[in-house]
């Protein structure tokens, strides 16, 4: 069970802004060929063969060690794997708040895996047979994102009628209620809370929450709005919060 090792062939090359990514993937010459790609570009890389070694090394399992863990920044998922498979651990890792970047692999191509993957928390989705090139821009626009949000991140709690929004702890309150949000949802709820009243359309909705490279369906948007009013609507169909702008988009109030 020990199949995860390190490998940082070009550790002391690192450049700004690069990190450390965890590449899960059963087959070794898919494996050693994603390793030496992104390697060569300079990320850090750690593998794991199989899902649970992945989740060991995320921090997601019982016994997972916080002393000898590296901190990965990102992770890049096949999705056929032996044992738990990579849908399975992505919505694991998401369902114990663990909110790494997922880019998720895989042979298969159609809408229902894609869409499967995105919605249960994967931030980006790769069809086998892919260019490194595509794989590297990828990686490093999820990695500049996160910074980006991370940097762009207040201190200060946003708060909007009832709902206050604490950037920093991620945390969602409805009258002094905690509302547990996913990553996606709380992602775009902090964006209407920012800019409260204005018009965001479902493309400016995916190029802050999913990223301008995001390839997928701007219908992605009206559900994750829909499982934000559920949560925190009184009636979703009847929403106070966040409006639909017919035409144009959503706003917030
Ligand atoms: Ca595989």
């Amino acid at each position: 069970m020990n199949s995860a090792e390190l490998v940082s062939p070009v550790q002391s090359n690192l450049r700004v802004g690069l990190g450390r990514v965890l590449i899960v993937e059963d087959e070794d010459l898919i494996r050693e060929t994603l390793a030496l790609g992104l390697a060569e570009e300079g990320f850090e890389i750690v593998i794991a063969e199989d899902g649970l070694t992945a989740l060991d090394l995320l921090g997601g399992t019982a016994h997972a060690s916080r002393v000898n863990r590296p901190e990965i920044n990102l992770v890049v998922l096949d999705l056929m794997l032996p044992g738990m498979n990579g849908l399975d651990l992505c919505r694991l890792l998401r369902h114990q708040g663990i909110d790494v970047p997922i880019l998720i692999l895989s042979a298969k191509g159609t809408e229902t895996d894609r869409v499967v993957g995105l919605e249960i928390g994967a931030d980006d989705y790769l069809t086998k047979p892919f260019g490194m090139r595509e794989l590297v821009a990828r990686c490093r626009a999820l990695l500049r994102r996160r910074q980006s949000n991370l940097q762009a991140t207040p201190d200060n709690v946003l708060t909007f009628e009832d709902i206050a929004l604490h950037p920093q702890e991620c945390r969602v309150f409805l009258r002094g209620e905690e509302v547990s949000l996913s990553p996606k949802e709380f992602r775009i709820l902090e964006l209407f809370m920012g800019q409260p009243r204005r018009v965001w359309s479902r493309d400016q909705i995916i190029d802050q929450v999913w990223g301008y490279d995001f390839m997928g369906d701007n219908k992605t948007v009206d559900v994750h709005i829909r499982w934000i009013r559920e949560k925190l609507e009184a009636d979703p169909s009847h929403p106070v919060y966040i409006k639909t702008v017919r035409g144009f988009g959503y706003r917030l109030g």
